[in-house]
């Protein structure tokens, strides 16, 4: 199988070919080790993170913008987005609070990027 990427490791965005006989997977393109990482774990595993949002309870605002801690397997976004919309929290909650722990035993927490003080 052979592959044409970008990488989106750094901003240098380089091009990767990457070619895979089911056992050994041979990566061109890329300026540094990091690129070959990437290339090969987007062939076997590839992962994600995402950013988006918890809606507060009591808080100045009506949501709070969250991230993952760390990236999960693709296939684990859609589910992790759902509980996420499910989740409430309740103010105050501060930058890099742990919102959800271990989301869906993927190993990211669900951390809050922003602070939201309690309603007044
Ligand atoms: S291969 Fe290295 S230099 Fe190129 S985009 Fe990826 S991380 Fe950046």
């Amino acid at each position: 199988m052979k592959k044409t990427f970008t990488c989106i490791i750094c901003p240098n965005g380089c091009s990767l070919d990457v070619d895979y006989d089911g056992q050994n997977i041979i990566v061109k393109g890329n300026l540094c080790k990091r690129g070959e990482i990437y290339a090969k774990e987007e062939i076997i595993a590839p992962k994600r993170t995402i950013s988006s949002s918890v809606r507060l309870i009591d808080g100045d605002m009506e949501i709070v913008s969250v991230r993952l801690s760390s990236p999960v397997p693709k296939s684990m976004i859609f589910p992790i987005m759902e509980v996420i919309k499910k989740t409430r929290v309740t103010a105050p909650v501060h930058i890099g609070d742990v919102l959800i722990h271990d989301v869906l035993s993927t190993g990211a927490d669900v951390i809050a990027t922003r602070n939201a003080e309690r309603r007044s």
